[in-house]
Protein backbone atom coordinates (compact mmCIF):
# COMPACT_ATOMS: atom_id res chain seq x y z
CA UNK A 1 0.00 0.00 0.00
CA UNK A 2 1.25 3.70 -0.84
CA UNK A 3 1.93 6.04 1.41
CA UNK A 4 -0.59 8.45 0.54
CA UNK A 5 -4.63 9.41 1.49
CA UNK A 6 -7.51 9.98 0.22
CA UNK A 7 -8.18 12.97 -2.14
CA UNK A 8 -6.13 15.85 -2.65
CA UNK A 9 -4.54 17.84 -5.87
CA UNK A 10 -1.44 17.96 -7.92
CA UNK A 11 -0.64 21.99 -8.33
CA UNK A 12 2.17 23.46 -9.94
CA UNK A 13 4.78 23.37 -7.13
CA UNK A 14 6.82 26.07 -7.82
CA UNK A 15 9.92 25.04 -5.95
CA UNK A 16 12.42 25.27 -8.40
CA UNK A 17 12.75 29.12 -7.23
CA UNK A 18 14.64 28.52 -3.98
CA UNK A 19 15.24 24.43 -3.34
CA UNK A 20 18.40 24.95 -3.76
CA UNK A 21 19.03 28.26 -2.27
CA UNK A 22 20.86 28.01 0.90
CA UNK A 23 19.46 29.30 4.28
CA UNK A 24 21.00 32.62 4.68
CA UNK A 25 20.87 34.53 8.19
CA UNK A 26 19.58 37.68 8.60
CA UNK A 27 20.79 40.58 10.71
CA UNK A 28 18.09 42.77 12.13
CA UNK A 29 17.59 46.47 11.64
CA UNK A 30 17.41 49.22 14.04
CA UNK A 31 14.16 47.90 16.23
CA UNK A 32 12.66 44.59 16.28
CA UNK A 33 9.19 44.83 16.79
CA UNK A 34 8.26 41.08 18.81
CA UNK A 35 4.26 40.75 18.88
CA UNK A 36 2.97 39.48 22.28
CA UNK A 37 0.60 36.81 20.41
CA UNK A 38 2.42 34.54 17.96
CA UNK A 39 0.33 31.01 19.12
CA UNK A 40 -2.71 29.99 19.59
CA UNK A 41 -3.82 30.90 23.12
CA UNK A 42 -4.11 33.46 25.53
CA UNK A 43 -1.86 36.64 24.29
CA UNK A 44 1.17 37.19 26.45
CA UNK A 45 1.26 40.50 28.89
CA UNK A 46 4.54 42.81 28.10
CA UNK A 47 6.95 41.69 31.18
CA UNK A 48 9.54 44.87 30.49
CA UNK A 49 8.99 48.25 30.43
CA UNK A 50 10.31 51.44 28.27
CA UNK A 51 13.56 52.05 29.26
CA UNK A 52 14.37 48.51 30.35
CA UNK A 53 17.52 46.60 29.02
CA UNK A 54 17.06 43.13 27.43
CA UNK A 55 19.59 40.42 26.14
CA UNK A 56 19.03 37.82 22.90
CA UNK A 57 16.80 35.15 24.24
CA UNK A 58 14.86 37.22 27.84
CA UNK A 59 12.02 36.11 28.29
CA UNK A 60 9.76 39.70 27.33
CA UNK A 61 6.14 38.66 27.14
CA UNK A 62 4.66 35.49 29.22
CA UNK A 63 1.02 34.52 30.24
CA UNK A 64 -0.59 32.16 33.29
CA UNK A 65 -3.29 30.87 30.98
CA UNK A 66 -2.76 27.39 30.52
CA UNK A 67 -3.12 27.69 26.58
CA UNK A 68 0.02 30.37 26.46
CA UNK A 69 3.81 30.43 25.08
CA UNK A 70 5.80 33.31 26.41
CA UNK A 71 8.05 35.35 23.55
CA UNK A 72 11.78 36.75 23.93
CA UNK A 73 13.86 39.06 22.83
CA UNK A 74 15.53 38.25 19.22
CA UNK A 75 18.14 41.19 19.80
CA UNK A 76 19.89 43.18 22.94
CA UNK A 77 19.50 46.39 23.27
CA UNK A 78 16.77 48.72 24.92
CA UNK A 79 12.63 48.75 25.30
CA UNK A 80 11.76 51.62 22.66
CA UNK A 81 7.85 51.26 23.03
CA UNK A 82 4.72 49.05 24.16
CA UNK A 83 2.17 49.56 21.44
CA UNK A 84 -0.41 48.45 19.04
CA UNK A 85 0.88 47.26 15.57
CA UNK A 86 0.02 45.60 12.80
CA UNK A 87 0.22 41.97 12.56
CA UNK A 88 0.88 40.06 9.50
CA UNK A 89 -3.02 38.60 9.24
CA UNK A 90 -3.87 41.87 9.42
CA UNK A 91 -5.27 42.60 12.51
CA UNK A 92 -3.67 44.87 15.47
CA UNK A 93 -1.86 43.71 18.61
CA UNK A 94 0.22 44.57 21.15
CA UNK A 95 4.03 44.31 20.56
CA UNK A 96 7.56 45.15 22.68
CA UNK A 97 9.64 46.93 19.94
CA UNK A 98 13.26 46.82 21.21
CA UNK A 99 16.22 49.23 19.94
CA UNK A 100 19.12 47.21 18.96
CA UNK A 101 22.37 48.04 20.45
CA UNK A 102 23.95 45.40 17.44
CA UNK A 103 25.93 43.49 20.43
CA UNK A 104 23.95 40.48 20.66
CA UNK A 105 24.40 39.33 24.38
CA UNK A 106 22.91 36.32 24.86
CA UNK A 107 20.84 34.72 28.28
CA UNK A 108 20.84 31.38 27.69
CA UNK A 109 18.35 28.96 29.67
CA UNK A 110 19.54 26.48 32.17
CA UNK A 111 19.46 22.77 31.28
CA UNK A 112 21.14 19.59 31.91
CA UNK A 113 22.17 16.69 29.43
CA UNK A 114 19.33 14.97 28.09
CA UNK A 115 20.12 11.61 30.70
CA UNK A 116 19.53 13.92 33.66
CA UNK A 117 16.35 15.29 33.19
CA UNK A 118 13.17 14.57 34.19
CA UNK A 119 9.70 14.28 31.68
CA UNK A 120 9.05 17.54 33.84
CA UNK A 121 12.17 19.46 33.60
CA UNK A 122 11.96 18.58 29.50
CA UNK A 123 8.26 19.59 29.00
CA UNK A 124 9.15 22.98 31.33
CA UNK A 125 12.32 24.13 29.14
CA UNK A 126 10.16 23.83 26.14
CA UNK A 127 7.26 26.18 27.52
CA UNK A 128 9.87 28.46 29.02
CA UNK A 129 12.05 28.25 24.91
CA UNK A 130 8.40 29.64 23.76
CA UNK A 131 8.09 26.85 20.96
CA UNK A 132 5.41 26.55 19.26
CA UNK A 133 3.79 24.65 15.92
CA UNK A 134 5.79 26.05 13.77
CA UNK A 135 3.92 24.36 10.52
CA UNK A 136 1.33 26.78 10.80
CA UNK A 137 -1.26 26.68 13.71
CA UNK A 138 1.12 27.84 16.43
CA UNK A 139 -0.11 25.45 19.28
CA UNK A 140 1.84 25.37 22.51
CA UNK A 141 4.35 22.29 21.87
CA UNK A 142 4.68 21.67 25.54
CA UNK A 143 0.87 20.80 25.81
CA UNK A 144 0.89 18.86 22.67
CA UNK A 145 3.31 17.06 24.12
CA UNK A 146 2.00 16.08 27.67
CA UNK A 147 -1.32 14.39 26.49
CA UNK A 148 -3.82 13.15 29.35
CA UNK A 149 -1.97 10.09 30.91
CA UNK A 150 -4.38 7.78 29.34
CA UNK A 151 -3.47 8.34 25.43
CA UNK A 152 -0.65 5.94 25.00
CA UNK A 153 1.48 7.19 22.10
CA UNK A 154 2.65 5.03 19.61
CA UNK A 155 4.27 7.44 16.78
CA UNK A 156 5.44 10.56 16.92
CA UNK A 157 5.38 11.83 13.33
CA UNK A 158 8.18 14.61 12.03
CA UNK A 159 6.27 16.26 9.51
CA UNK A 160 8.97 17.11 6.50
CA UNK A 161 6.15 16.86 3.27
CA UNK A 162 6.21 20.34 2.84
CA UNK A 163 3.52 20.07 0.48
CA UNK A 164 2.52 23.64 -0.09
CA UNK A 165 3.29 24.71 -3.72
CA UNK A 166 6.82 27.37 -3.57
CA UNK A 167 7.72 26.65 0.26
CA UNK A 168 11.14 25.44 0.94
CA UNK A 169 12.18 26.22 4.11
CA UNK A 170 11.75 22.27 5.91
CA UNK A 171 13.36 21.13 2.81
CA UNK A 172 16.46 22.88 3.19
CA UNK A 173 16.66 22.72 7.16
CA UNK A 174 16.43 18.89 6.48
CA UNK A 175 19.39 19.33 4.12
CA UNK A 176 21.32 21.41 6.24
CA UNK A 177 20.69 20.78 9.94
CA UNK A 178 19.80 16.92 9.81
CA UNK A 179 21.58 16.43 13.15
CA UNK A 180 19.61 19.02 14.73
CA UNK A 181 16.25 17.68 13.68
CA UNK A 182 17.54 14.61 14.97
CA UNK A 183 18.83 15.76 18.10
CA UNK A 184 15.03 17.37 18.71
CA UNK A 185 13.15 13.65 17.78
CA UNK A 186 15.74 12.13 20.56
CA UNK A 187 14.31 14.63 22.61
CA UNK A 188 10.36 13.91 21.93
CA UNK A 189 11.20 10.08 22.10
CA UNK A 190 12.75 10.34 25.89
CA UNK A 191 9.16 11.51 26.77
CA UNK A 192 7.48 8.63 25.24
CA UNK A 193 9.80 5.41 25.45
CA UNK A 194 7.19 3.36 23.70
CA UNK A 195 6.61 5.43 20.79
CA UNK A 196 8.66 5.19 17.24
CA UNK A 197 9.45 8.68 15.45
CA UNK A 198 8.64 8.57 11.71
CA UNK A 199 9.58 11.18 9.55
CA UNK A 200 7.24 11.55 6.64
CA UNK A 201 9.07 13.27 3.65
CA UNK A 202 7.37 13.60 0.17
CA UNK A 203 9.08 11.80 -2.98
CA UNK A 204 9.53 15.21 -4.62
CA UNK A 205 13.03 15.64 -2.08
CA UNK A 206 14.79 12.55 -3.24
CA UNK A 207 18.13 14.50 -1.07
CA UNK A 208 16.21 15.27 2.04
CA UNK A 209 15.37 11.58 2.18
CA UNK A 210 18.83 10.66 1.77
CA UNK A 211 20.32 12.85 3.88
CA UNK A 212 18.04 12.07 6.78
CA UNK A 213 18.19 8.39 6.27
CA UNK A 214 21.51 8.17 6.72
CA UNK A 215 21.56 10.84 9.63
CA UNK A 216 18.99 8.32 11.41
CA UNK A 217 21.31 5.34 10.69
CA UNK A 218 21.56 3.06 13.68
CA UNK A 219 18.49 4.52 15.44
CA UNK A 220 16.10 1.91 15.54
CA UNK A 221 13.40 3.67 16.88
CA UNK A 222 13.30 5.99 14.41
CA UNK A 223 12.66 5.96 10.23
CA UNK A 224 11.81 7.92 7.14
CA UNK A 225 8.26 7.30 5.79
CA UNK A 226 8.26 8.24 1.88
CA UNK A 227 5.22 9.64 1.05
CA UNK A 228 3.39 10.45 -2.42
CA UNK A 229 3.67 14.22 -3.45
CA UNK A 230 0.50 15.34 -3.08
CA UNK A 231 -1.20 18.81 -1.78
CA UNK A 232 -2.06 18.31 1.50
CA UNK A 233 0.16 15.88 2.39
CA UNK A 234 0.96 17.55 5.03
CA UNK A 235 -1.82 17.92 6.65
CA UNK A 236 -1.72 16.83 10.11
CA UNK A 237 -4.65 13.77 9.55
CA UNK A 238 -3.71 13.09 5.83
CA UNK A 239 0.21 12.68 7.19
CA UNK A 240 -0.89 10.52 9.60
CA UNK A 241 -2.78 8.39 7.36
CA UNK A 242 -0.60 7.91 5.06
CA UNK A 243 2.54 6.94 7.52
CA UNK A 244 0.51 4.54 9.88
CA UNK A 245 -3.16 3.96 8.21
CA UNK A 246 -4.88 5.20 11.61
CA UNK A 247 -7.74 7.93 11.02
CA UNK A 248 -8.44 10.54 13.04
CA UNK A 249 -12.11 10.47 14.50
CA UNK A 250 -14.17 13.11 13.60
CA UNK A 251 -13.69 16.25 16.86
CA UNK A 252 -11.18 13.86 18.02
CA UNK A 253 -7.24 14.71 17.92
CA UNK A 254 -4.32 12.81 17.08
CA UNK A 255 -3.17 11.58 20.63
CA UNK A 256 -6.87 10.22 20.85
CA UNK A 257 -5.43 7.84 18.21
CA UNK A 258 -1.71 7.41 19.76
CA UNK A 259 0.27 10.27 17.49
CA UNK A 260 1.72 13.47 17.88
CA UNK A 261 2.61 15.30 14.58
CA UNK A 262 5.67 18.05 15.33
CA UNK A 263 6.69 20.04 12.19
CA UNK A 264 10.62 19.83 11.19
CA UNK A 265 11.10 23.15 12.33
CA UNK A 266 9.64 22.32 15.81
CA UNK A 267 11.28 19.41 16.04
CA UNK A 268 14.86 21.44 15.77
CA UNK A 269 13.87 23.92 18.03
CA UNK A 270 12.80 21.25 20.50
CA UNK A 271 16.53 20.11 20.04
CA UNK A 272 18.05 23.40 20.79
CA UNK A 273 16.14 24.29 23.71
CA UNK A 274 16.02 21.09 25.54
CA UNK A 275 20.11 20.25 24.94
CA UNK A 276 21.39 24.00 24.48
CA UNK A 277 19.16 26.31 26.45
CA UNK A 278 18.21 28.73 23.14
CA UNK A 279 15.01 29.52 23.06
CA UNK A 280 12.78 29.64 19.96
CA UNK A 281 13.95 33.06 18.45
CA UNK A 282 14.07 32.72 14.48
CA UNK A 283 12.13 31.36 12.03
CA UNK A 284 13.28 29.99 8.55
CA UNK A 285 11.02 31.85 5.81
CA UNK A 286 11.37 31.28 1.79
CA UNK A 287 11.10 34.20 -0.45
CA UNK A 288 9.68 33.34 -3.36
CA UNK A 289 7.52 34.17 -6.83
CA UNK A 290 8.45 35.72 -10.04
CA UNK A 291 8.12 39.43 -8.14
CA UNK A 292 11.32 38.87 -6.70
CA UNK A 293 14.51 39.58 -8.13
CA UNK A 294 16.49 37.11 -5.54
CA UNK A 295 13.94 34.73 -4.25
CA UNK A 296 15.83 33.36 -0.95
CA UNK A 297 15.28 31.09 2.14
CA UNK A 298 16.20 33.33 5.69
CA UNK A 299 16.96 32.35 8.85
CA UNK A 300 15.17 35.34 10.36
CA UNK A 301 14.87 36.29 13.95
CA UNK A 302 11.52 36.80 15.17
CA UNK A 303 9.99 40.96 15.09
CA UNK A 304 12.43 41.28 12.04
CA UNK A 305 10.04 43.27 9.39
CA UNK A 306 8.86 42.06 6.35
CA UNK A 307 9.51 45.31 4.16
CA UNK A 308 13.33 44.22 5.29
CA UNK A 309 13.30 40.92 4.04
CA UNK A 310 11.19 42.01 0.39
CA UNK A 311 13.87 44.54 -0.21
CA UNK A 312 17.28 42.37 0.74
CA UNK A 313 15.73 39.83 -1.82
CA UNK A 314 15.09 42.80 -3.96
CA UNK A 315 11.29 42.54 -4.21
CA UNK A 316 8.86 44.20 -6.45
CA UNK A 317 5.53 44.52 -3.90
CA UNK A 318 4.23 47.64 -6.19
CA UNK A 319 4.09 45.17 -9.35
CA UNK A 320 2.64 42.08 -7.56
CA UNK A 321 -0.77 41.57 -7.74
CA UNK A 322 -0.90 39.62 -4.93
CA UNK A 323 1.10 39.56 -1.65
CA UNK A 324 1.25 36.47 0.49
CA UNK A 325 1.85 35.48 3.93
CA UNK A 326 2.22 31.57 3.81
CA UNK A 327 1.62 29.35 0.91
CA UNK A 328 -0.26 29.63 -2.07
CA UNK A 329 -2.99 27.20 -0.53
CA UNK A 330 -3.32 28.07 2.42
CA UNK A 331 -1.98 31.54 3.12
CA UNK A 332 -3.30 34.72 3.54
CA UNK A 333 -3.14 38.05 1.30
CA UNK A 334 -1.71 40.77 2.74
CA UNK A 335 -2.30 44.72 2.29
CA UNK A 336 0.39 45.98 4.10
CA UNK A 337 4.27 44.40 4.78
CA UNK A 338 5.31 46.87 7.44
CA UNK A 339 4.49 43.98 10.04
CA UNK A 340 6.93 41.63 12.01
CA UNK A 341 8.32 38.09 11.33
CA UNK A 342 6.55 36.05 13.96
CA UNK A 343 6.77 32.46 14.72
CA UNK A 344 4.18 31.30 12.87
CA UNK A 345 5.41 32.98 9.51
CA UNK A 346 6.73 30.72 6.56
CA UNK A 347 6.77 32.47 3.88
CA UNK A 348 6.62 36.16 1.79
CA UNK A 349 5.16 35.17 -1.54
CA UNK A 350 4.94 37.83 -4.66
CA UNK A 351 3.25 36.65 -7.84
CA UNK A 352 2.88 38.53 -10.80
CA UNK A 353 -0.62 38.32 -12.43
CA UNK A 354 0.09 34.97 -14.37
CA UNK A 355 0.83 33.26 -10.76
CA UNK A 356 -2.11 34.83 -9.22
CA UNK A 357 -4.34 33.91 -11.86
CA UNK A 358 -7.07 35.82 -10.32
CA UNK A 359 -10.57 34.77 -11.64
CA UNK A 360 -14.39 35.96 -11.34
CA UNK A 361 -16.87 33.29 -9.67
CA UNK A 362 -20.08 31.88 -11.28
CA UNK A 363 -22.61 29.40 -10.36
CA UNK A 364 -21.92 26.46 -9.26
CA UNK A 365 -22.20 23.86 -12.53
CA UNK A 366 -22.26 20.65 -10.01
CA UNK A 367 -18.91 18.92 -11.82
CA UNK A 368 -18.24 17.29 -8.54
CA UNK A 369 -14.36 17.98 -8.50
CA UNK A 370 -14.33 19.39 -5.57
CA UNK A 371 -15.62 16.79 -3.52
CA UNK A 372 -13.53 14.42 -5.32
CA UNK A 373 -10.35 15.91 -4.34
CA UNK A 374 -12.27 17.01 -0.76
CA UNK A 375 -9.31 14.60 2.02
CA UNK A 376 -11.55 15.33 4.36
CA UNK A 377 -14.40 13.46 2.38
CA UNK A 378 -16.85 16.47 2.42
CA UNK A 379 -19.16 18.12 0.03
CA UNK A 380 -17.35 21.62 -0.46
CA UNK A 381 -20.01 22.50 -2.52
CA UNK A 382 -22.77 21.65 -0.19
CA UNK A 383 -20.78 23.25 2.49
CA UNK A 384 -20.48 26.73 0.13
CA UNK A 385 -24.29 26.95 0.14
CA UNK A 386 -25.06 26.48 3.90
CA UNK A 387 -22.10 29.19 4.73
CA UNK A 388 -23.27 31.55 2.57
CA UNK A 389 -27.02 31.17 3.48
CA UNK A 390 -26.35 31.00 7.07
CA UNK A 391 -27.80 27.64 7.34
CA UNK A 392 -25.76 26.79 10.65
CA UNK A 393 -27.70 23.37 11.63
CA UNK A 394 -26.68 22.08 8.05
CA UNK A 395 -23.10 23.41 7.87
CA UNK A 396 -22.58 21.81 11.44
CA UNK A 397 -24.50 18.45 10.02
CA UNK A 398 -22.44 17.83 7.14
CA UNK A 399 -19.05 17.96 9.15
CA UNK A 400 -18.22 21.65 8.29
CA UNK A 401 -15.79 21.77 11.18
CA UNK A 402 -13.94 19.23 10.18
CA UNK A 403 -12.94 21.31 6.97
CA UNK A 404 -8.89 21.47 7.39
CA UNK A 405 -9.14 24.64 5.20
CA UNK A 406 -6.84 23.02 2.24
CA UNK A 407 -8.38 25.23 -0.64
CA UNK A 408 -8.13 21.75 -2.61
CA UNK A 409 -11.72 22.76 -3.53
CA UNK A 410 -11.53 25.84 -4.79
CA UNK A 411 -8.36 24.86 -6.93
CA UNK A 412 -10.51 22.38 -9.28
CA UNK A 413 -13.81 24.09 -9.15
CA UNK A 414 -14.33 25.70 -12.69
CA UNK A 415 -16.63 27.74 -11.64
CA UNK A 416 -13.77 29.69 -9.33
CA UNK A 417 -16.26 29.22 -6.36
CA UNK A 418 -14.35 30.78 -3.60
CA UNK A 419 -15.16 27.48 -1.43
CA UNK A 420 -12.63 27.50 0.94
CA UNK A 421 -13.04 30.98 1.86
CA UNK A 422 -16.91 30.43 2.37
CA UNK A 423 -16.41 27.77 4.85
CA UNK A 424 -13.66 29.13 6.80
CA UNK A 425 -15.74 32.34 7.51
CA UNK A 426 -18.16 30.73 8.35
CA UNK A 427 -16.35 28.12 10.61
CA UNK A 428 -14.27 30.95 12.33
CA UNK A 429 -18.39 32.52 13.25
CA UNK A 430 -19.60 29.37 14.24
CA UNK A 431 -16.04 28.75 16.58
CA UNK A 432 -16.68 32.49 17.99
CA UNK A 433 -20.31 31.72 19.07
CA UNK A 434 -19.15 28.65 20.91
CA UNK A 435 -16.67 30.33 22.10
CA UNK A 436 -18.87 32.92 24.00
S1 LIG B 1 -16.15 22.01 -8.29
FE1 LIG B 1 -17.23 23.99 -8.32
S2 LIG B 1 -18.68 23.79 -9.98
FE2 LIG B 1 -17.99 21.71 -9.52
S3 LIG B 1 -19.49 20.96 -8.00
FE3 LIG B 1 -17.85 21.86 -6.85
S4 LIG B 1 -18.51 23.98 -6.48
FE4 LIG B 1 -19.74 23.18 -8.14
S1 LIG C 1 -13.91 21.42 1.99
FE1 LIG C 1 -12.21 21.98 3.27
S2 LIG C 1 -11.04 20.09 3.54
FE2 LIG C 1 -12.40 19.79 1.78
S3 LIG C 1 -11.18 20.39 -0.01
FE3 LIG C 1 -12.33 22.19 0.61
S4 LIG C 1 -10.94 23.28 1.97
FE4 LIG C 1 -10.12 21.18 1.79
Amino acid sequence: MSNTFHGGIHPRYSKEFTKEIPIREVIPGETVTILMQQHIGAPCKPIVKVGDSVLVGQKIGDSEAFVSSPVHSTVSGVVKKIAQVLQPNGSKGEAVVIANDGEYRRLLMETKPLSELTKEEILHLIREAGIVGLGGAGFPTHIKLNPPADKKIDYILINGAECEPYLTSDHRIMLEEPKALINGLEVILTLFPNAQGIIGIEDNKPDAIEMISKAIAGKDRMSVCVMETKYPQGAEKQLIYSATKRKVPSGKLPADIGCIVDNVDTTVAIGKAVLEGIPLLRRIITMSGEMFDQPANYSVPLGVSYRQLIEMSGGHPEEAVKIIHGGPMMGLAMFDYDVPVMKTSSCILLLSEKEAAICQESACIRCGRCTRVCPMNLLPLELDRFARNDDEERFLRYHGLDCIECGSCSYVCPAKRHLVHAIRVKKRALMAKKRA
